[in-house]
């Protein structure tokens, strides 16, 4: 047994994408072996990361400015928008470069056994940004789960009676960061052959 300062640094590791529990063990091994070089150097870059982010107020995208820089990007198309439910989401899809129009993040997906609702996911901004005009389409890019369908429809409801085309893509997107594994001709397929919300 590690003392619970240790145990708590694996922990948290542990949490991150593509670490478990034996993994983050071993890095923790590794940075305390390295203390005095790599502990210093990924500390000073988390600190650099940390102190710089920042949410964008219109999307809910984070970076290093606000409003981000796909929001300010004045190429963008700004009548349509693509509703993701994280900023993981959001990075996949622009990475790509296959949506032209701005995005919008909820922050999670409805749930009732997680305890999320309407309230806590940032649909009333998504709400204020179509009624201020302008929008044609809100395309839903959420995730391929129960909880994703049952969003983007509660979504489509509220948007309901507003002026806008509502779609969502051909096949909902993979959960939690494995957008980055899925490949662009999969996606490019998924945005081309949207349809509207059935
Ligand atoms: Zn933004």
């Amino acid at each position: 047994m590690a003392s619970q300062e240790i145990e708590n640094l694996a922990a948290a590791l542990a949490r991150l994408p593509g670490l478990g529990p034996r993994s983050a063990r071993r890095a923790v091994l590794w940075l305390v072996k390295h203390r005095e070089t790599a502990l210093k150097q990924v500390l000073d870059a988390l600190g650099a990361v940390r102190d710089k982010l920042v949410e964008c107020e219109t999307c809910g995208n984070v970076d290093t400015q606000n409003p981000c820089t796909v929001c300010a990007d004045p190429r963008r198309d700004t009548k349509a928008i693509c509703v993701v439910e994280d900023v993981a989401d959001l990075w996949a899809l622009d990475r790509a470069r296959l949506f032209t129009g701005k995005y919008h993040v909820l922050g999670g997906r409805l749930s009732a056994l997680d305890g999320v609702r309407p309230e806590d996911l940032a649909i009333d901004s998504l709400l204020g940004r179509v009624e201020a005009g302008g929008v044609d389409e809100v395309v839903l890019a959420m995730n391929a789960t129960l909880e994703g369908q049952t969003t983007a429809h509660y979504i489509a409801e509220r948007l309901e009676g507003h002026p806008v085309r509502i779609t969502q893509l051909a096949h909902g997107l993979p959960v939690g960061g494995e957008l980055d594994y899925l490949d662009e001709g999969t996606l490019a397929q998924a945005l081309r052959a949207r349809r509207p919300l059935g």
